[in-house]
């Protein structure tokens, strides 16, 4: 089969280099930040109520696909509690040594957050517990007989973790979490608002109907939305006097093979080989992960979830089928179709 090219994918939900020039698009407050109402009108309360009680903020877990604003929302809440924001990740935490000179460094009410929570390692993770729960971490001083246990109290903090894969945490950390939200998918009303906001922000002339067209393309997706608009940007100076309307919006993103439910070529070309080589599946994550070159996490997080959410792909035990809905997309009659004409053109 085919090798396909999916380094920097356009599409993708996840962090691109390209992504960087991001901060003045990310919102600062919570009015700024656009849909996500139920979590937002839930944190809102608890922000209030710590801060009556000043008191620190309990811990939050965030969960939900890459892109849809963990981090973002991280900070402004460190913002709205008017706390410092200190950031670090799973991977990044090595060794238990790296946590705890983090957590001493703290001041009290601070915002840790701790991105991609799911990939701490185990000994760092032990040391969480306690530093969440009690506030405090015991430290292992020398070696040997000569070893010795101190006891350190830490400043209290709020931790927030994010995490595109909740299902994978240990209970015993996420049962410390006293709020957890889940983000979803935005709808393309909301991400059009944020494709106007951005729009704004950079100053680029974008009609309604313009930002619809972007917004619709963009796997329910900011991070898309606002890497496409960019791209848009581009066609439409070429094009359109810089202007984009939907029917410039339409044409870049024609032209950049991004269709109107906002798959690419390898959403498409990974649903063709699963229906002509698999008969529509079920195919195996690790065989789909050698099909388009990519780890079968990366699949799962985030190319699955919208493909899912469109009921284009399910899951079963064995593997991931294609649904009839893919089928009628990419205009292939599904196997019971492709009988019946079969037998069809035999009854003539
Ligand atoms: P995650 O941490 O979930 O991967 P980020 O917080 O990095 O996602 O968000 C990706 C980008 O999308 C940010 O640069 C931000 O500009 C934009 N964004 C995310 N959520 C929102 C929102 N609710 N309103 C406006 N922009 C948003």
């Amino acid at each position: 089969m085919e090798e396909m090219d999916y380094e920097n994918r356009m599409m993708s939900a996840e962090y691109l280099p390209e992504d960087d020039g991001d901060n003045p698009l990310r919102p600062r407050t919570l009015a700024e930040y656009i849909g996500q109402e139920k979590v937002k009108s839930n944190l809102s309360v608890f922000i209030d109520a710590a801060k009556l009680r000043g008191e620190p903020l309990d811990h939050v877990l965030l969960y939900g696909p890459p892109g849809l604003g963990k981090t973002t929302l991280s900070a402004i809440i460190a913002t709205e509690l008017g706390v410092n924001f200190r950031i670090t990740s799973g991977p990044a935490l090595e060794r238990p040594g790296d946590l705890a000179a983090l957590l001493t460094n703290l001041e009290q009410g601070d915002v840790l957050f701790i991105d991609e929570i799911h990939r701490l390692p185990r000994t760092v993770e032990e040391i969480l517990y306690p530093a969440m729960e009690d506030f405090a971490i015991d430290i292992i001083n020398g070696k040997g007989q000569g070893a010795a246990s101190i006891h350190l109290p830490l400043p209290k903090f709020t931790l927030i973790g994010a995490t595109t894969r909740a299902g994978q945490l240990s209970a015993p950390l996420r049962d410390r979490f006293g709020v957890v939200c889940r983000l979803e998918m935005y709808t393309p009303e909301e991400l059009a608002k944020i494709v106007r906001r951005s729009a704004d922000i950079l100053q680029i002339p974008c009609d309604h109907d313009g930002s619809l067209e972007i917004a619709s393309r963009s796997r329910g997706t900011p991070r898309i939305a606002n890497r496409l608009l960019k791209r848009v940007r581009d066609f439409a100076q070429i094009m359109n006097n810089g202007v984009i309307t939907d029917e410039a919006a339409r044409a870049a993103l024609d032209r950049m093979e991004v269709d109107e439910l906002g798959l690419d070529m390898v959403d498409r070309r990974m649903l063709q080989a699963m229906i002509r080589h698999y008969n529509g599946g079920p195919v195996g994550l690790d065989t789909l992960a050698a099909m388009i070159g990519e780890e079968s996490v990366t699949i799962e997080d985030v190319y699955e979830p919208y493909l899912m959410q469109l009921g284009f792909i399910g899951r079963t035990p064995r593997g991931r089928v294609v649904l009839p809905a893919a089928y009628a997309h990419l205009g292939i009659p599904t196997p019971g179709e492709a009988d019946r004409n079969q037998q069809l053109t035999l009854d003539v």
